[in-house]
């Protein structure tokens, strides 16, 4: 924060954005291998789980996971979630493919662009390589097991 120009600290308190604003994401290794867990179980259905996390010092923290009713479907997980708006502790999302192809659907992109600020989706064989993180415009995101 000390060093975001006086600018720049306006306009995120104007846009309301200074609390969302990170450079880094940490994920607990527990979400993660409760992911993979369940990823694998779920298949050859989607899961889909909110995340939860919060922002501080410019570091996005994931630190648990937020499960919906009926959270596995035939019919694509993320249609669940456009029934409802995540909460407010809810970060972001995880959502899973069938297949190896971890990139968003149009559908995904959709949803991204509306909810949150950190999605995940965990394609097979739902391995820590095989999870692709995207910000909320689709664009892919690092982020680190702690
Ligand atoms: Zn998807």
């Amino acid at each position: 924060m000390e060093n975001l120009s006086l600018f720049q600290r306006l306009m995120n308190y104007l846009l309301g954005t200074d609390r969302k604003m990170f450079q880094e994401v940490n994920i607990d290794r527990e979400v993660v291998d409760e992911i993979l867990q369940i990823a694998r179980n779920s298949y050859p259905k989607e899961f889909v789980a909110m995340l939860q996390g919060k922002v501080k010092d410019n570091v996005l923290l994931i630190d648990g996971l937020l499960f919906l009713p009926g959270e596995t479907s035939d019919q694509g997980a993320v249609m669940n979630l456009f029934m409802m708006p995540l909460i407010d502790e809810g970060i972001g999302s995880v959502h899973s493919h069938p297949g190896y192809n971890a990139n968003p659907s149009g559908a995904d992109l959709h949803f991204f662009s509306k909810n949150g600020l950190f999605h995940m989706i965990i394609a097979q064989p739902y391995t820590l390589d095989s999870i692709n993180a995207y910000n909320s415009f689709g664009e892919r995101v690092d982020f680190k097991v702690i």
